[in-house]
Formats: structure tokens, C-alpha cells, sequence
């Protein structure tokens, strides 16, 4: 049986509960930090599709003191209150959406823009990945007017047939692309993140919400080209740290709360999570 994301024997869901996080995904973007130290001297973030806010509270216990302004979350759904965290609800494939994002922004770009946007899964996988390219790219534009030179950009990716197009896209933009698979991700997933370092736009690139990303005429051969560019694929996360494919017995878990240990040992600030391995993609 598949499983959700609510499954009681997903030991992720469980520490998340454990650990106050609002939803299993604060494991996910924890173990990318710990890969990629994502929150080193980010001072001011946007959180895209960011409800129920697992993320929104790691990046606010992240990049220091909780004081209002630092993070802004959208998304399509309302999202309860969260600490020093300005929330917009609203589809951030919309001009109006994206118009309120930039303006909380202006004067003073932000050091990191994450998306963990899912679109409504239909199973038909075409429909699926391409519907996810577009909040990706909405997500890129988005990022493109509020990012400081150098910033940072991390967004859920489906690892489909036409993932390179998208790598060489993000590519332009940015001088460091990679995929990365926390290993709270499931290997049964297509799903992966985009880990895409110092914003570097092309010269003479001026944002423009009304044009897609896709229309530039960008000369991608000079740019390695998307099919000769081969993305490094590395999985975050500690050997040692749960498996998120694996079923873990209750009564295991009740034994380690029992004994103390799992907080303890599982805090997510105190995790040891390092890199497993890389491999090409
Ligand atoms: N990172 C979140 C967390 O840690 O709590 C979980 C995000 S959840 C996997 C995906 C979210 O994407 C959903 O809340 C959904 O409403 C949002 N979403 C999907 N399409 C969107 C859009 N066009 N605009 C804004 N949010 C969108």
C-alpha cells in the first residue's frame, strides 16, 4: 500500500510531530541546510508555497530572532500565524501575487528564495511534471526581482523526462545548479530540489513579470548548453538518519521516547546529518 504523508508509520511524520514542526517537510529542508548551509548570512527569505509552514518556522528559527519582515510566505491556502513570518495567500503563478511578494522587497532583496510548491497530483506523469516546470518557473521569476546578487534559490523539482530544459534554465540564472535528495525525501518519489547558488543574471537581464522565463531567446549553447549539462545529483542526510522508504515499529518509537531518547537524540538543530554519497545523475 502507498503511503501519505500522514502515514503513522513514517517515522519522519512522527519526529515531525515530536518536534512541533507542522509538517514532515521541516526535514527536508534541515537536511539540505546541513548539505548546503542554505541559512548562512540569509537575513531576509521568501517561503513559496509554503502552507501548512513547516518550512516558514525553520526559516525562522533559522535565520535569527523571529522580528517581522524577515521571512514572507505564500500560498494558495491560509496558514495559522507564525512569529515575525508575513504571509500572503495567493497563487504565486499570478501578477498580482507576485507584484505583493516584490514589493515587501524593494530596496532590500532577499538572500533566499525556496519553493517546495506542489501542484494537485493527477497521475498522468506528463501533466504532473509539466504542471510542476510551471510553478518552478513561476517560483524562478518570482525569485528573479526580489533576489540579492549571490542569493540563493531552492525549489522542488520532479527529476522527469525534460528536467535538463529546466536545469539549463535555472543554469542562466545561476552560477551553481545541483539536485539534491534528502534522504527525508522518498526514494520512491520523483520528487527532488533544485539547490541553485549566486544569482547571477545574464548581462542586460532586466525582470519582467510578464514575459515568461521561456520566451528568452537565450543562446543555451554558449551556456554549456541544457543537453551537455549534467547536473550533480547528491543526497543529504546522515547515514545514520532515519529511512524514509523504510516502516519503523510504533513500539520502537515508544521505547526511544520512553527512554528520552528521541527527542534527544532527533532534535532537528542538534541532527548530525551530513553527505552520503554523490553520484551522476
Ligand atoms: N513547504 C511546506 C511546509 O513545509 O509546510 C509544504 C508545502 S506543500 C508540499 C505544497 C504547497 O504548494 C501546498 O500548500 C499548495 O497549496 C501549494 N501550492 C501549489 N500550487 C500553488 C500556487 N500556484 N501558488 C501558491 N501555492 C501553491
Amino acid at each position: 500500500m502507498g503511503r501519505t504523508s500522514k502515514d503513522k508509520r513514517d517515522v519522519y511524520y512522527r519526529l515531525a510531530k515530536e518536534n512541533g514542526w507542522r509538517a514532515r517537510s521541516a526535514f527536508k529542508l534541515l537536511q539540505l541546510d546541513e548539505e548546503f548551509q542554505l541559512f548562512q548570512g540569509v537575513k531576509r527569505a521568501v517561503d513559496l508555497c509554503a502552507a501548512p509552514g513547516s518550512w516558514s518556522q525553520v526559516l525562522s528559527q533559522k535565520i535569527g530572532g523571529q522580528s517581522s519582515g524577515q521571512v514572507v510566505a505564500v500560498d494558495l491556502q491560509a496558514m495559522a500565524p507564525l512569529p515575525g513570518v508575513i504571509q500572503i495567500q495567493g497563487d504565486i503563478t499570478q501578477l498580482s501575487t507576485a507584484k505583493e511578494i516584490i514589493q515587501h522587497f524593494e530596496g532590500c532583496p532577499a538572500d533566499l528564495v525556496v519553493c517546495d510548491g506542489a501542484p494537485d497530483v493527477t497521475g498522468l506523469h506528463d501533466v504532473d511534471e509539466y504542471m510542476q516546470a510551471q510553478l518552478l518557473l513561476a517560483a524562478l521569476n518570482i525569485a528573479t526581482h526580489v533576489l540579492k546578487l549571490g542569493g540563493c534559490f531552492v525549489a522542488k523539482i520532479f527529476r522527469g523526462r525534460d528536467v535538463t530544459l529546466l536545469y539549463g534554465q535555472l543554469r542562466v540564472f545561476f552560477s551553481s545548479v545541483l539536485c539534491a535528495k534528502p534522504k527525508s525525501s522518498r526514494n520512491s518519489s520523483i520528487e527532488a530540489f533544485a539547490v541553485c547558488q549566486g544569482y547571477d543574471p545574464p548581462e542586460g537581464f532586466i525582470p519582467d513579470l510578464t514575459r515568461p522565463l521561456l520566451d528568452y531567446s537565450y543562446d543555451f549553447n554558449q551556456l554549456d548548453g541544457p543537453a551537455r549539462f549534467i547536473v550533480p545529483f547528491v543526497t543529504c542526510g546522515d547515514l545514520s538518519a532515519y529511512d524514509s522508504d523504510r516502516s519503523y515499529p510504533l513500539d520502537e518509537a515508544c521505547r526511544l521516547k520512553k527512554n528520552g531518547q528521541l527527542a534527544k537524540e532527533l532534535l532537528p538543530q542538534e541532527c548530525s546529518i551530513g553527505r552520503v554519497d554523490k553520484l551522476p545523475q
